[in-house]
């Protein structure tokens, strides 16, 4: 990394360089291996930050010294390796996923595939007794369009 030149030195505006970190977002223990029970308060006492009892939270230790971990915050681990969290409204504001996330697999459309079984049995005009099965099916489907499934 090159120093900035003199001239650059008088700006008063600078522009933070992207830098790519880990962060997870933390809700119970095991879900970041540094962050540790919180023991230090008692249960009861209420969190003025998430409202949760002190018990339910968690702690780690950062480079300014240790940290208390509220329910949803993220662990970033710094580009030195170092942790510290970062309240969830701080981070939606300062952070942008580094990767696309992972497109969702296409889900076929049973029910467009139902409704196209019941019309090709209709088609092929089937015996008198299947006219019911066809109504049932169709009702199902009907049913579970405008449950939104
Ligand atoms: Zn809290």
């Amino acid at each position: 990394m090159s120093e900035p030149a003199q001239e650059q030195l008088k700006c008063n505006l600078w522009i933070k360089k992207p830098v790519v970190v880990e962060a997870t977002q933390w809700f119970y223990f095991g879900d970041h291996p540094k962050v540790t029970e919180y023991t230090d308060m008692p249960n009861i006492r209420i969190c003025k930050y998430c409202n949760r009892q002190m018990g339910t939270h968690g702690f780690i230790e950062t480079l300014e010294g240790g940290h208390i971990v509220c329910h949803g915050d993220w662990i970033i681990t710094g580009v030195q390796g170092e942790h510290y969290p970062c309240k969830p409204d701080i981070f939606e504001q300062t952070y942008e996923p580094a990767e696309p996330a992972p497109e969702q697999e296409a889900k076929p459309d049973r029910l467009a595939e139902a409704e196209e079984l019941i019309d090709r049995l209709k088609t092929y005009g089937v015996v008198k007794g299947c006219v019911y099965v066809e109504d049932a099916l169709s009702a199902i489907v009907q049913h579970l369009r405008e449950r939104g499934e």
